[in-house]
């Protein structure tokens, strides 16, 4: 929700602006259109010798749940180099290789997730303040029921399966 306009501090109201056919957040005074358009989450699905990397939540929402490193793109930023960010940023896991996985549309909440496999160089960890721990799992050891959100059971889910067949082929979904 925006009440002011961060061009001139004007007071903004919602309306349809002409050619147009949604209604958008127009400030009074100067004019300007506030569009809002989908956030753009990145991350990675880790794995190392079979494991797969995941990081226990120490922000909200979600504290103390389980999930793959994942966070909102950075303007200027690839896909590929946020995805990386992020999972350096939240695990201290490095990687040379990746290969886009999984494009998760959720309308419902206006994100979109772009996800890679990556391959870690090395296992030594190192959770930031986003993270309370960061560890490697086995396919038995996965806190299904501890999982901070519904994409990361989806996607975790998909690869075993994948790694049964021996291929992993990129999907686009909506959650
Ligand atoms: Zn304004």
């Amino acid at each position: 929700m925006i009440n002011f306009c961060s061009n001139c501090g004007g007071k903004v109201h919602v309306s349809v602006p002409p050619m147009d056919n949604l209604p958008r957040h127009i400030c009074g005074d100067c004019g300007q259109i506030h569009y809002q358009n989908p956030k753009v989450i990145v991350g990675t699905l880790p794995v190392f010798e079979g494991k797969v990397l995941l990081c226990q939540r120490a922000i909200e929402p979600r504290l103390g749940y389980w999930t793959l490193p994942a966070g909102f793109l950075e303007n200027h930023e690839t896909a590929f180099a946020g995805a990386k960010r992020e999972t350096q940023e939240e695990s201290g896991a490095e990687y040379n290789q990746s290969q886009l996985y999984r494009i998760y549309d959720i309308p419902r909440i206006s994100q979109i997730y772009i996800m890679y496999i990556a391959q870690l160089t090395h296992a030594t960890l190192d959770p930031g303040e986003e993270s309370l721990s960061a560890r490697l799992f086995e396919e038995s050891e996965i806190p299904w029921d501890s999982l901070a959100f519904p994409i990361m059971n989806d996607i975790l889910k998909d690869f075993f399966i994948d790694r049964q067949k021996g291929a992993f082929p990129v999907a686009e979904k909506v959650l």
